[in-house]
């Protein structure tokens, strides 16, 4: 279980003391975000809402999602030059990325504060973030691997 404890009321709650105007299409979109807990893309957001807003664009989800990463309660990850993803977050964590199918999940660590300062006092940079991915394979993956061990990679190396 996600150690999220947001609810939706309360994220809007959190936005509209940001100043926020909350309009019925962000808080469709703030609703998808909080509740789906799956950092998903503009493109999945709009796909996900449509139907309701049937004059929603895919760059009215990116306008609203950036009016929203601007109070800083929701972040933007960019994964080089796949679709940015956005997460909607109060609380600091890590994320552990699924090889396979790209599935992101949460998981919470002390933030690594040493590293931060050991960055800047080496480097002489100012630090503002860092960010902290770990990657492997989802239990779904596993499953789907262990169930149709055919359609894994044939080719074994050794080495
Ligand atoms: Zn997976
Ligand atoms: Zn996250």
């Amino acid at each position: 279980m996600s150690e999220k404890t947001i609810t939706v009321d309360h994220a809007i709650e959190m936005l509209k003391s940001s100043g926020v105007r909350i309009t019925p299409q962000r808080h469709a979109i703030l609703e998808y975000l909080v509740i789906s807990d799956s950092h998903p893309t503009a493109d999945e957001i709009y796909k996900a809402l449509e139907h309701k807003f049937p004059n929603m664009s895919v760059a009215t989800v990116y306008n609203n999602l950036r009016v929203f990463k601007k109070t800083g309660l929701v972040k933007e990850l960019t994964y080089g030059d796949a679709s940015s993803r956005f997460d909607f977050s109060t609380k600091r964590h890590y994320h552990v990325i699924c090889s396979k199918c790209g599935k992101i999940v949460d998981f919470f660590y002390p933030g690594l504060d040493e590293v931060e300062e050991l960055a800047a006092q080496v480097t002489g940079f100012t630090v503002d973030h860092h960010r902290l991915e770990v990657y492997g394979t989802c239990p779904e993956c596993q499953k789907n691997e262990s169930e149709n061990p055919s359609k894994l990679e044939h080719e074994t190396t050794i080495g």
